[in-house]
């Protein structure tokens, strides 16, 4: 058998994104109008450069508006829980794609415009919607991997690690700008009882019920962390310490009103919290300890109920 050539199959993936940059910017710049299939090479090479998706549809939004401008590129991808507008939304004219590639769901675009879309821009605008389908589908990929990360893995809150890069990014927005940040550290009441009625895997649903319920009365759900064992952190930026209140005492009805169904039985669960405001200039440990504190308070003074950091 002849040897096979020695190639390596090391990617220098720097390297190749700068080339690609440097071909499209040199497309760019050149004097001729572009045309659509300039904007196609254009848009097959820019589109290899990135992973974050809302880099992608910026590049995409931003390369098309020279041969086919739209107002507005509005992105959906329910799975991973991703939103993005791009442009001015004028809900007038609007087309809509569900992207697919076989099974794989890869979100809902739609270009908004206030003026009339026509077959002709539709057409052109399906066959540049062909270049995102690959590049899509790698930042999908790498966003699922990167939230697998930082999620924990039984109840689908964020993990430590993302609750730790989360405060870290918050204590510093509030210390520099002054932005009222607050914290809820919950823990769930007499939980030993629940695992030794129910056993462990009563337990584990127990806890996967009480998240859905928290997370459904939450703004923004990547808030909410696994602190440890049954035992929760909501973070609130922007957030006062009365509207941090409304919040907790919203989060202690939410589990304390309905029983949840756990091994097919109706079992009643409560939580106690705590709430804690920013103080400057207070160190996250500080402000964690007095969270801390509250929160037992509220354990102290009977269960099911909040408790407001001094
Ligand atoms: P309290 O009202 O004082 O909080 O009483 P408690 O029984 O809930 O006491 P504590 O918070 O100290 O106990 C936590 C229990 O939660 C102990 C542990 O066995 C259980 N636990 C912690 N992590 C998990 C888990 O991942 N799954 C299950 N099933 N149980 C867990
Ligand atoms: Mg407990
Ligand atoms: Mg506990």
């Amino acid at each position: 058998m002849p040897s096979p050539d020695q190639t390596s199959n090391t990617v220098d993936f720097e390297t190749a994104r700068k080339q690609l940059l440097a071909a499209s910017q040199a497309a760019k710049h050149s004097k001729r109008p572009l045309t659509l299939a300039d904007l196609y090479r254009q848009l097959n090479l820019r589109l290899q450069t990135s992973l974050e998706i809302d880099r992608l549809l910026e590049m995409f939004f931003t390369d098309i508006q020279g041969v086919l401008p739209f107002a507005a590129l509005l992105y959906r991808h329910e799975e991973t829980d991703l939103q993005l507008t791009l442009g001015s939304p004028a809900a007038a004219h609007t087309a809509s794609y569900r992207l697919h590639y076989e099974a794989e769901e890869l979100g809902e675009i739609i270009l908004q415009d206030t003026q009339r879309i026509d077959d002709h821009r539709l057409n052109q605008l399906e066959a540049l919607l062909g270049c995102l389908l690959f590049p899509l589908r790698n930042a999908l990929t790498y966003r699922r991997a990167v939230q697998a990360s930082l999620r924990d893995q039984l109840t689908g809150a964020g993990n430590r690690s993302a609750m730790n890069q989360a405060l870290a990014r918050e204590i510093e927005l509030a210390r520099r700008h002054g932005h009222p940040l607050s914290l809820i550290m919950l823990d769930l009441d007499h939980f030993k009882d629940l695992n030794d009625s129910h056993g462990h895997r009563g337990g584990d649903e127990a806890l996967q019920r009480v998240v859905s319920r928290l997370k459904r009365q939450l703004r923004n759900v990547d808030m909410l962390f696994r602190y440890g064992g049954e035992e929760f952190l909501v973070l609130l930026s922007n957030t006062d310490a009365k509207d941090a209140a409304l919040v907790g005492e919203r989060l202690r009805a939410a589990v304390d009103q309905h029983p949840f169904e756990i091994d097919g039985q109706p079992v009643h669960l409560s939580i106690s919290l705590g709430s804690a405001t920013y103080r400057a200039p207070e160190t996250l440990e500080q402000l964690l300890q007095r969270a801390d504190a509250a929160l037992y308070r509220a354990k102290r003074s009977g269960r099911n109920q909040l408790s407001i950091a001094l």
